[in-house]
């Protein structure tokens, strides 16, 4: 199949700043088309409950807000589907993606939100266990192992967040920190400190993911002594950070040495024309749900003056 279509405003991504950026082009009347993408809601799908997204008084489940937004997109008029940017041509106007490596879309401004992933280790062990035991996301695996030992690596804020969600189901969490202090707030070290049943191992790196099929246990390295040990557990929690989801952009747009997407200062404007980043995919900084819609919104505001900028040529 190689069919092309064209369309005004097409938005990639589908977390809290492309909805949002939907839900403003919409009602601006560019006809906006959205593709999900791989993860559909993208990372607050993998969350519980969000209680700093103003509005929600009462706080809400990540996947119910994502939800709310997806509809509240909808219900402006934006064009939801199902599908993934495989390449992109902003070689010339009109700017070209190619969806699914089968359909080619033609669009006369592109709004990126693909947001960011979650980082590994890098372990042949890790890869070889992932969904086996091995997971990035404690919120959704750490009921598999209910009243069992588990590990997880880490010390920002995710890595507490999700060992204190652990610490909740799980016998014991051990959490792996590489230095001899926690980058994560200190209410949030406060919080592990205190917690009973985590072992906190300082200076500590993962030398292998141990077991066959599944996870058996960890072996460890204390990096000031050398000193191997290992653990017996069934699963391993990675919580290392995130990288922003922005390949496919390589040697097109412009990106800093981590891959953020770059954004001219107070505009969500990239280097090339008509094309607009927002979301975690070019903040490194606040990464917050409420940032991300903000930034969405003013992509959309931009690519509308964008547009209207083209029609006056
Ligand atoms: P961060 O980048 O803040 O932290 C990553 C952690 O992983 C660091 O402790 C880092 O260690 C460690 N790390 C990185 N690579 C390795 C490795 N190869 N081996 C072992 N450890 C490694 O990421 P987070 O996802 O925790 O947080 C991202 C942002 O989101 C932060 O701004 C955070 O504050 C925010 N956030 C806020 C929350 C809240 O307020 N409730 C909840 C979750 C996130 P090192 O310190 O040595 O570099």
């Amino acid at each position: 199949m190689n069919e092309t279509e064209k369309v005004h405003c097409l938005i990639i991504g589908s977390g809290p700043a492309g909805y949002t950026a939907a839900i403003y082009a919409s009602r601006a009347n560019l006809k906006p088309v959205l593709y999900q993408g791989m993860q559909p809601g993208g990372q607050l799908t993998i969350t519980t409950e969000v209680e700093n997204y103003p509005g929600y008084a009462n706080g809400v489940m990540g996947p119910q807000m994502m939800v709310d937004f997806e509809q509240q997109a909808q219900r402006m008029g934006a064009d939801i589907r199902w599908g993934m940017a495989t390449k992109v041509d902003f070689s010339s106007r009109p700017l070209k993606v190619e969806i699914d490596e089968e359909k080619w879309i033609e669009a006369d401004s592109v709004i990126i939100a693909t947001g960011a992933s979650a980082k590994w280790l890098g372990l042949e062990s890790e890869q070889r266990l992932n969904g086996h035991g091995v997971s990035a996301c404690a919120v959704c695996d750490g009921f598999f192992f209910k009243g069992q030992e588990v590990a997880i690596v880490g010390a920002g804020d995710t890595a507490c967040e999700e060992a204190l969600y652990l610490s909740k189901l799980c016998s014991t969490v051990h959490m792996l920190v590489r230095r001899d202090e926690m980058r994560a707030s200190k209410v949030m070290q406060a919080r592990v400190l205190k917690t009973p049943n985590i072992k906190v191992y300082w200076n500590s790196e993962t030398v292998e993911v141990l077991g066959e099929n599944k996870v058996s246990g960890l072996k460890i390295r204390n990096t000031q002594t050398g000193a191997e040990q290992e653990i017996p557990l069934s699963a391993f929690f990675v919580a290392i950070g995130h990288q922003p989801n922005s390949a496919l952009f390589n040697g097109i747009l412009d990106m800093d040495d981590q891959g953020y997407l770059i954004t001219q200062s107070d505009s969500s404007r990239t280097n090339v024309a008509g094309v607009f980043a927002c979301g975690d995919v070019q903040d490194k900084i606040y990464r917050q749900a409420v940032t991300a819609a903000g930034s969405g919104c003013m992509a959309a505001l931009d690519a509308e003056r964008y547009l209207g900028a083209l029609e006056g040529e």
